[in-house]
Order: C-alpha cells, then sequence, then structure tokens
C-alpha cells in the first residue's frame, strides 16, 4: 500500500463526536500518586460525558523500562475501577495500543511532516544523547540556526537518508513569531519561537520520541482531551505547531498540577514517597485513596461544594474539569487516614471483617480464636488496616506488664484492691455454667453491686489481668469471652499471683 493510502486509511478509522480520553503511561516505574489522579481524571472527563477512556502503553523509551511496572500499572486501574474501554489488552477501533507496536507508522508521519516543510533529516550525531526522552532540557544544548541540517538542501537530504546514512528527524520550529496554545486550567500561554528548540521526532533506532509519538497517536486515536501532567507544559506549543504541521485539530489540553510532599517537593518514589500499591499495603482502602486523590487538586462546586466523600459512581457525575485547580497539591497522609477511616466505619460487619480477617491473623495465630469475635470490637476504632496488629498483641500470649497499671485514678483502684478484687472475681468466674459475654458481665456487675463499689473497680483489675495492656480494642467483657474460659482464668491466677508477689 503507498503512504497516501495508508495516510486516508487511518484518517479514515479517526473517532469523531464524543468525548475520547486516554491514560497513556510510560512502564518506567510504579504507579505514583499524581500518575493514579491523572488516571483517574481522564477517566471522569471521559465518563461524565459517557465518552470513551483508552489505554495507550507509551513503551518507546526501552532504556527507561522497569519490569514489571506494566502489570502494577494494569492491577491499579483495575483495583480503581478504572477501567479503559479500548486498550492493548482488550482492542479496539484504532490499535495497536502499545506504541512499540506502531513502529513503522510513525516513520511514516515523520517523513510526511518533511515533506510539509516542518521536519528536516539531520545527520549530526553530536545530538543522538538528545533523542533521548529523558532529556527535556534538550533545547539549550542545541543552536536552531546554526545546525547545518536545518540548512541542507531537502531532496539532497532525503538522498542521503534513503542511501543508508544514519539520521534522526527533527521539528523545524519557527525561527521566528510566537505559539499560542490553550490549556484549560492554565489559559493561554504564548512563547516566543525561537525559545523552543528544534525537537528530535524520531530516533536513530527508528523509535519515535515522547515528543512526537503523543500527536500522532492522540490525532490517530481522536483524543478530545489530552490529560495529563504539567511537566509537559512546556512543550505544548511544540506540540501546537506538529498539529498544525500535520493540518490537524489541536485536542484541549489539560494539565495537571504537581502533587507535593511538602511546599518544595514533589513526590517521589526515591524519597520514600508511597506509591498506590504501598498505600494499598499500608492498609488503606482503594474507596479512600481514591475519594482522597480525586480532591487533591479538584474541588467540587456549586451545591456539592461542601461534599467530601464521594464514591467513584458519584464523582462521574459531579466531576467537572473546571474545578481543576492549576496550583500544587500536597499530600497529606493524615487526610487520607481520615478518609479511611470513615470508609472502614461505613462498612458492613461483614465487609470489614473480609478486609480486617488478614490484619487479625497477622497478630492472632490461634486457631480457637476467631476474628468474627475480634472484628467487631476494632471497626469503629481503626484509621488503618495496618493499625490492627499491634492492638491484638496480647491475645495469643499474654504480654509482661507493669504491676503499676492496676493503679488507675478513675476506677479507684491500686495493687491491694486489684488482688482483692480478683481474688474475689475468680471463684465466681470459674463457676460460671456457660462462658459469654452476658454470663461474663452480669458476673462482673453482680460482683460490684454486692460490693457496693463502682463496676470499673471491678473492672479494671480484671481487664489488666486479662490483657496485660493499658488500651485494649473492647473491654474485659468482650476480651475474657475471646480468649475462653480456661485462657481468661490463667491469666487471672497470674496476675493474683504477681499482685502477690509485688
Ligand atoms: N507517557 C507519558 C508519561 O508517562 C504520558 C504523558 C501523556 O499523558 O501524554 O508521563
Amino acid at each position: 500500500m503507498n503512504d497516501e493510502k495508508f495516510f486516508e486509511e487511518m484518517e479514515a478509522r479517526v473517532p469523531h463526536g464524543k468525548v475520547r480520553t486516554r491514560f497513556a503511561p510510560s512502564p518506567t516505574g510504579y504507579m505514583h500518586i499524581g500518575n493514579l489522579r491523572t488516571a483517574l481524571y481522564t477517566y471522569l472527563i471521559a465518563k461524565k460525558d459517557d465518552g470513551t477512556f483508552i489505554f495507550r502503553l507509551e513503551d518507546t523509551d526501552k532504556k527507561r523500562e522497569v519490569e514489571g511496572a506494566e502489570q502494577v500499572i494494569y492491577n491499579t486501574l483495575k483495583e480503581c475501577g478504572l477501567n479503559h474501554d479500548e486498550g492493548p489488552d482488550i482492542g479496539g477501533p484504532v490499535g495497536p495500543y502499545v506504541q512499540s507496536e506502531r513502529r513503522e507508522l510513525y516513520g511514516k508521519y515523520a517523513k510526511m511532516l518533511v515533506e510539509r516543510g516542518h521536519a528536516y533529516y539531520c545527520f549530526c550525531d553530536k545530538h543522538e544523547d538528545e533523542a533521548d526522552d529523558t532529556e527535556v532540557s534538550a533545547a539549550e544544548k542545541f543552536v536552531k540556526i546554526a545546525d547545518p541540517c536545518r540548512l541542507l538542501d531537502p531532496a539532497e537530504a532525503k538522498r542521503r537518508a534513503e542511501a543508508g546514512e544514519p539520521y534522526v528527524i527533527r521539528q523545524k520550529v519557527p525561527e521566528t513569531g510566537t505559539t499560542t496554545f490553550h490549556d484549560i486550567s492554565y489559559g493561554e500561554i504564548t512563547v516566543p519561537n525561537d525559545s523552543l528548540d528544534d525537537q528530535v521526532l524520531l530516533k536513530r533506532d527508528g523509535l519515535p520520541t515522547y515528543n512526537f509519538a503523543n500527536v500522532v497517536d492522540d490525532h490517530l486515536m481522536g483524543i478530545t482531551h489530552v490529560v495529563r501532567g504539567s511537566e509537559y507544559l512546556a512543550s505544548s506549543p511544540k506540540y501546537n505547531l506538529l498539529y498544525e504541521g500535520f493540518g490537524w485539530d489541536i485536542p484541549e489540553y489539560v494539565h495537571c498540577s504537581p502533587v507535593m510532599r511538602d511546599a518544595q517537593h514533589k513526590m517521589s518514589k526515591r524519597h520514600g514517597d508511597p506509591s498506590y500499591e504501598d498505600l494499598r499495603n499500608e492498609g488503606f482502602l482503594t474507596e479512600a485513596i481514591l475519594n482522597y486523590v480525586a480532591l487533591l487538586g479538584w474541588s467540587p462546586r456549586g451545591e456539592i461544594a461542601e461534599q467530601e466523600f464521594f464514591t467513584l459512581d458519584e464523582l462521574k457525575k459531579a466531576f467537572d474539569i473546571s474545578g481543576i485547580s492549576k496550583s500544587p497539591a500536597i499530600f497529606d497522609i493524615e487526610k487520607l487516614k481520615y478518609f479511611n477511616a470513615a470508609y472502614i466505619r461505613e462498612m458492613t460487619p461483614e465487609e470489614f471483617l473480609k478486609v480486617a480477617e488478614p490484619y487479625i491473623r497477622k497478630a492472632v495465630k490461634k486457631e480457637s480464636i476467631s476474628p468474627a469475635k475480634i472484628a467487631p470490637l476494632l471497626q469503629q476504632r481503626c484509621e488503618m488496616l495496618s493499625d490492627i496488629p499491634e492492638k491484638l498483641d496480647f491475645f495469643d500470649e499474654l504480654p509482661e506488664y507493669d504491676i503499676e497499671f492496676y493503679t488507675n485514678k478513675k476506677s479507684k483502684t491500686n495493687a491491694e484492691v486489684s488482688l482483692d478484687m480478683l481474688n474475689k472475681a475468680l471463684p465466681r468466674l470459674e463457676a460460671l455454667e456457660s462462658w459469654d459475654e452476658e454470663s461474663i458481665k452480669s458476673c462482673l456487675t453482680g460482683l460490684a453491686e454486692e460490693l457496693g463499689c463502682k463496676n470499673a473497680m471491678v473492672m479494671w483489675p480484671v481487664r489488666i489481668a486479662a490483657a496485660g495492656k493499658l488500651v485494649t480494642p473492647g473491654g474485659v467483657v468482650e476480651i475474657c469471652d475471646i480468649l475462653g474460659r480456661e485462657e481468661s482464668i490463667r491469666r487471672i491466677k497470674k496476675g493474683i499471683e504477681k499482685l502477690e508477689n509485688a
């Protein structure tokens, strides 16, 4: 097929009419919070208008690829429910959706741009480094006017390229004038063309740079809104010149401000800031992460301006581009904990048990102790699932504890009172016919009533003896019930012994 026909066919495939957005990660690392937020906004912009959300893998920078990164990205999107309508794994009308599988196409389009006078072959080897996507600051190294290849006769350059001389293809940015582009959050930005470099579009190995591939693919995939990190803002005038060079419509740009660790620093994996996966492993719930991330740089307006809690479905309706902020957002783990605790509280007891059980089992290995009995003690008091194990560290083994624990002002107990209470409670508990919360409770409150003292004076010493801790999830009744008769009695006897020997 000749190239003319090829271009015609490609053009005929471009969908029109509906909103189409794409999430276009490079498999070069883990899914950091900024990435997740970009994916979420990209998804929401499409879904809000019943549009199409596309996944495109940008894998043209083989040197930076990280093994396993692609899978992490897929898993994250899946877990978050950001399901794509077209993508490498499910196909679609404008595939392939993996850039390395589109290799030939970029070559054809780069040459088309040369023909149209907006790009040129460059044979100098001194600039090869710059062809690397990582070299964003290539502009400084390259002096447009002085480059001999820019001035080469196009027919001569084509002949040399066809004869097999290695080359890169560079964009031919006008030497004078200005370029203006529009971003939905940042507004209109105009830059002088002499501040823009003749960036490499096609590398010597025939693969495109990100700077070229994003334009070709966004056009051929019919993308209406390009949503990405603000690090691409500075390059957008060059992208506009490319669209114009091809005679293509320019999409809407939505550049998202960075997510920061503090006022000065962007979040970064290298500095130990958590990725989505890290947060999950630390015990945050996907729903809470997603809710919090949605609000990192977007605020609801109008009637819902005060609303803080949004499910993904609610976000689909509520989200609107005009609420996206251009000021950097600071990631606040405390705020995320607040969301997490709220989501935990909202779960049904069954749902909570399901997510909490693995964490309960990290601390409580005894088969005889049922996580189903422990989970209800935790649900209302737990900010993060990872807080759970340390709260339960007394169930399997009674910890060594300080005799001072028996002294408590509010319960009016000290070592002496406690010893007395334990001695009185022990035979009654031993005599219980059935061991359940109700009988344990009426046994202990019955004792307090008989003695004419407050319940706390009985409950405090028994809880210290049973748990060996000042703070426990649940009270003495629940704890003794969960421990079972034998273990509770054993621990109370141990308490008596400890107090007698003190
Ligand atoms: N592959 C680019 C990145 O991961 C995507 C930028 C874009 O969305 O255009 O940063």
